[in-house]
């Protein structure tokens, strides 16, 4: 019998980004075999900062238009801080990858799971389950500087530019109303809330105007407003009360590894991006190099990262297995937690890189 592959583009990048890629495929790999009805076939392509340091460029030729053709890329971790372009800042194709192919619904979901240590002492805690919705294309990072973009007045001032374009920000809010959605029709609150300084910069209000705009769309959609700074405090104040918070590039870079934190820490921040025509999917965290060999890293952010994109791969194409085994994969990970049987190093346990994957191999197995 005949069954769709699906194209996947791998950069396995750099530091742990190698490890917990590898740990992602053979999950993946298990959740096929028990979803079957799909299969996957990778291109592996060659980038990063590593790259950079031998070849002299960040990505192999003809790298960035490969990664456009495929039905999905899986990024593992890109950087290093020891290998710096002359400006001091890190080797990014990724960033390009975003810009080029538009990537700007960036998810950062964030979910508590038992036996994590939580950070917080209420024990309302045990039920944060949001998405920070990061817009990834404009906002202040449009003048990150791998795009070159910004005003450099010789050694004396540089201006950088928070661009919100109206085209964009009309796709992030609807994609925000559709997550809300999504989440509500599995019983989560179905609200969505602007985040963002309206207050004091235009380019806020300009944001939260088309916020109000798209959300007549969507009136069975709560919509809720916080400015950025109050948004941090009621995150760490009462988490468990969020649902889907969506905002601009550098809110969602902080407040996304403030949540992270208070659900485990960075070896548990899955993370997509997501355009009209393109999905890219990776853990939130960077290369680590201080840990980078030794056994020690968290590969379930980038295992969820694949389930994302199995649920990705089912919305773009209509195919029913991917995300049956997105699901396997996310429900392993549910369990594996509340019958303690991850326990990440990460967070004190005795659980590096191989243990966790072999036990998510197990896991996926059981759920026959
Ligand atoms: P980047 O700027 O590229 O996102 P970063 O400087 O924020 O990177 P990370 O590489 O994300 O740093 O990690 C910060 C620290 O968190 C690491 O040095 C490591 O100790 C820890 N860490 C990150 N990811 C993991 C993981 N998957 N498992 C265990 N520890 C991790």
């Amino acid at each position: 019998m005949t069954y769709p592959i699906f194209q996947i583009t791998v950069i396995e990048g750099d530091g742990i980004g190698v490890e917990v890629t590898a740990s992602t495929f053979e999950v993946i790999a298990a959740a096929m075999d028990m979803a079957g009805g799909f299969g996957l076939e990778r291109d592996e392509i060659n980038a990063g900062a590593r790259y950079f340091a031998r070849h002299g460029k960040d990505i192999v030729a003809g790298g960035e238009a490969r990664a456009g053709e495929a039905d999905a890329i899986f990024l593992g971790a890109i950087g290093m801080p020891d290998i710096r372009h002359d400006d001091g800042t890190e080797i990014s194709p990724h960033l390009r990858l975003r810009e080029r192919y538009q990537l700007y619904a960036g998810i950062r979901p964030v979910k508590a799971y038992p036996n994590l240590p939580q950070r917080l002492a209420d024990p309302r805690a045990s039920n944060i389950d949001l998405i920070v919705l990061r817009e990834s294309t404009e906002g202040l990072f449009y003048s990150a500087a791998v795009h070159n973009r910004s005003q450099v007045i010789d050694d004396v001032e540089v201006r950088d530019i928070l661009k919100i374009s109206r085209s964009t920000t009309e796709k992030l809010h609807d994609f925000a109303f559709r997550l809300a959605t999504k989440r509500k029709s599995h019983g989560k609150r179905g609200c969505v809330t602007c985040v963002d300084k309206a207050n004091v910069f235009r380019s806020m209000a300009f944001f939260r105007k088309i916020f109000d705009e798209r959300a007549k769309h969507f009136p069975e959609i709560e919509k809720a407003y916080c400015y950025v700074d109050a948004q941090a405090l009621n995150l760490v104040r009462q988490p468990w009360e969020a649902d889907v918070l969506v905002m601009e590039n550098m809110f969602g870079d902080i407040l996304s590894d403030l949540v992270g934190g208070l659900v485990g820490g960075m070896g548990m921040a899955a993370c997509a991006e997501i355009g009209d025509h393109n999905g890219l999917f990776q853990p939130a965290h960077g290369s680590a190099p201080d840990i980078v060999g030794k056994d020690v890293a968290n590969p379930l952010a980038a295992i969820l990262s694949g389930a994302l994109m199995l649920e990705y791969l089912f919305d773009r194409s209509g195919v029913q297995a991917p995300l049956t085994a997105a699901r396997l994969i996310e429900d392993a990970v549910q369990k594996g937690f509340e019958q303690n049987r991850l326990r990440p190093a990460e967070f004190g346990g005795d659980m590096g890189t191989r243990a966790i994957t072999s036990e998510m191999v197990q896991l996926v197995h059981e759920s026959k």
